[in-house]
């Protein structure tokens, strides 16, 4: 399985993953017309996705979905929650999935998990390629990890996780109050710190790539998340490099094997 972020952040999300022929994208935050220009460099039509999964409701997620919607036709996958939550969308586009249960598109199944966040039914995202038994994990916007989520990403090939805050930058930062407590609450978003607990927790010698999403612009920066996330792989004896997911471009394709990668020069 490889996935391409074609933006990460509060300005837009949308993550694409691809695995023995099925293509899904996780979240939708962008216009089609955005979409189109994001994936056109690695010769990828928005008509050749198959399906939509959205993680929550928030609108960095959830953009682009209703013209996105009338101009592919994409089925959207989401919680109950979510999906209720998008008003707007036709009864015929919903596909109701229950947290914890599976569900296949094309070769790909899909489970959602319950994260803690301000929005209705938040989920992570798990997804496996039936044909290779790849694993890749989505978590972005959660405010901690619950026990079932951390189980569940220990044994991914690829994990794809919130690093949205240094806490320091968050606490001496431009933020009002309740803002600051809003991000950092359980409800709110990962920090780096927590990010690299998680990490510790997730890594194991096979995992061929961990990508850092949702990176806050004004409380954190690409090379302060790295450095975190790096310094707790190198002392897990990881060589892998993490990544962070850019706010306005796209990025990837993430999880090719790693000779794959040095032979690209990612
Ligand atoms: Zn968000
Ligand atoms: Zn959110």
């Amino acid at each position: 399985m490889r996935a391409w972020t074609l933006g990460s952040g509060s300005k837009g999300n949308a993550i694409l993953l691809e695995g023995s022929g099925t293509r899904v994208l996780v979240d939708c935050g962008y216009s089609p017309r955005t979409m189109t220009q994001r994936l056109a460099p690695f010769g990828i039509v928005p008509e050749s996705i198959d399906a939509v999964v959205l993680t929550h409701e928030h609108i960095d997620h959830t953009k682009g979905i209703l013209s996105a919607h009338k101009k592919f036709g994409w089925q959207v996958y989401g919680s109950v929650g979510t999906l209720t939550a998008l008003r707007e969308l036709p009864a015929g586009a919903r596909q109701v999935l229950a947290p914890g249960a599976t569900t296949s598109i094309g070769n790909l199944d899909i489970v959602l998990l319950r994260v803690p966040h301000d929005a209705a039914e938040p989920t992570a995202v798990l997804a496996t390629d039936r044909t290779t038994g790849f694993r890749t994990g989505i978590a972005h916007d959660l405010g901690e990890v619950p026990e079932p989520v951390a189980q569940t990403f220990e044994r991914l090939d690829l994990a794809l996780i919130e690093s949205n805050h240094d806490e320091e930058m968050l606490r001496n930062g431009p933020y009002p109050g309740y803002l600051k407590d809003r991000v950092a609450s359980r409800n709110g978003h990962l920090s780096n710190r927590q990010s690299g607990q998680w990490i510790a927790r997730l890594w194991h010698p096979w995992l061929r790539g961990v990508v850092l999403l949702h990176l806050s612009e004004t409380n954190n920066t690409p090379a302060i998340a790295t450095a975190a996330a790096r310094a707790v792989m190198r002392k897990c004896g990881s060589s892998l490099v993490p990544a962070a997911a850019p706010q306005s471009e796209a990025a990837g394709p993430f999880g090719l094997p790693v000779t794959t990668q040095l032979a690209l020069g990612l």
